[in-house]
């Protein structure tokens, strides 16, 4: 079986970040009661070529492999697990579609603008009315002239307060009962465009300086050129397939936040005294490490697995899911132990804790619930 192993190039990128986000520290908590990410952040991460790191070269990016990514975002959820998922959608889904399928002229105008610093890409599927039966959508797009009318509400759209470009999921074809998934097509939408409306943010259980707010589309026009891969088939080649590599970094997004909540605690365990000793001297404190530390290892392991097939160009859809199941359940409970750990320290908003374990719980759900995820991979094995 593969043992994907980060290279030279891989380690030197992520250790990069790793210092990068360790600078960040000190301003975490105020951009988290701030309820945004600082322009200036998106701008440092920019200038790093972190947010164009997995783009070829020849579109202007760093050309690194989705392992180095994945390597990268777990530093980034390590510190700062909002900053984490902007960049995954950035980066992943977003950046990922658009050199996937965009044309030359989408990605001289659009690829840019992603990796300079001046935003972060959006990327809407989810409505009020479908979420994991994402097929349902009923945003739809009719064909005006030369271009397409957009009209409908997605809702949740991680980042798109940031976006300079939100990429859109509209029914362009009649809907088929019998063929839910049928067309389906993805725009290229500017968030200026006439008719484009920005919903005020969530307030959210965690992840507070994450953008996540709900667009609507008043009629709005687009071009020909938006258009972005087949028309009429975008459920599965830009929706699934693009999610497919998101879950990736969701997967190493998880990873990171249970290994800064862990690497926390095991400071604090280490200094605390009770009973006249550290609590680092008690062994069902060490256990629980211990079996925290094992599982985060074993999420990696399946995150770089998935990372390392799809550099391969090798099929990855099952891995992924896999990777981000295990990974967003693991980091749930190593949170938790790490509130556990640091006692009733662990349950105040001063200690970083309990601001992981709020952030973790968002991986179970978005880019797929667990539930999806074990659909994916149940399917996946009766096909084999
Ligand atoms: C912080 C955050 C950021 C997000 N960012 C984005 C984004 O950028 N773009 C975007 O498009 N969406 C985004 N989402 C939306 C996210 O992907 C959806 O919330 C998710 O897919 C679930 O859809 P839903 O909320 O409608 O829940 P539902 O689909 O209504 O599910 C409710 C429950 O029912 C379960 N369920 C549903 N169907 C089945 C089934 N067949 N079998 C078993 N269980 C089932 C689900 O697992 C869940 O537990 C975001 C969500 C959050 C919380």
């Amino acid at each position: 079986m593969i043992v994907p192993v980060p290279g030279d190039e891989e380690r030197a990128l992520a250790e990069a970040v790793a210092t990068f986000a360790r600078d960040l520290g000190p301003r975490v908590a105020a951009a988290e009661e701030e309820g945004t990410i600082p322009r200036e952040v998106i701008a440092e991460v920019g200038r790093l070529g972190v947010l164009g790191m997995t783009v070829p070269e020849k579109d202007g990016g760093l050309g690194a492999s989705s392992v180095a990514f994945a390597l990268v975002l777990e530093e980034l959820a390590a510190v700062w697990p909002s900053l984490a998922v902007g960049v995954s959608v950035n980066s992943g889904i977003t950046e990922g579609t658009l050199v996937r399928l965009g044309t030359a002229e989408q990605k001289r105008r659009w690829l840019p603008p992603l990796m300079d610093g001046s935003g972060l890409g959006a990327f809407a599927l989810t409505e009020p009315g479908s979420g994991s039966d994402a097929a349902a959508l009923r945003t739809t797009a009719r064909r005006d002239g030369g271009g397409w009318i957009l009209g409908g509400r997605k809702m949740f759209v991680t980042n798109l307060r940031y976006a300079p470009v939100v990429i859109v999921l509209a029914r362009s074809g009649e809907a088929d009962p019998e063929r839910p998934h049928a067309g389906i097509s993805a725009f290229l939408v500017p968030t200026d465009a006439a008719g484009v409306v920005i919903g005020r943010a969530e307030r959210k259980m965690g992840l507070h300086a994450s953008d996540t707010s709900s667009l609507t589309l008043e009629d709005v026009h687009v071009d020909a050129g938006a258009l972005l891969g087949p028309e009429g088939r975008g459920f599965g080649a830009v929706a699934m397939a693009g999610l497919d590599g998101g879950r990736i970094g969701i997967a190493a997004q998880a990873v990171g936040i249970a290994r800064g909540a862990l690497e926390r605690a095991e400071r604090y365990v280490r200094q605390r005294r009770q009973f006249g000793r550290t609590l680092a001297s008690f062994q069902a404190l060490r256990h629980m490490i211990a079996r925290a530390r094992t599982e985060t290892d074993a999420a990696r392991l399946l995150a770089l697995r998935a990372a390392w097939l799809k550099d391969q160009g090798r099929p990855f859809t099952k891995e992924a899911s896999e990777a981000k199941l295990y990974a967003s359940e693991m980091a749930q409970r190593a949170t938790h132990t790490a509130v556990q750990l640091l006692g009733g320290y662990g349950y105040m908003r001063e200690s970083e804790v309990e601001r992981f374990a709020r952030d973790a719980r968002a991986t179970t759900i978005y880019e797929g619930t667990s539930e999806v995820q074990r659909l994916v991979i149940a399917r996946a094995l009766r096909a084999a």
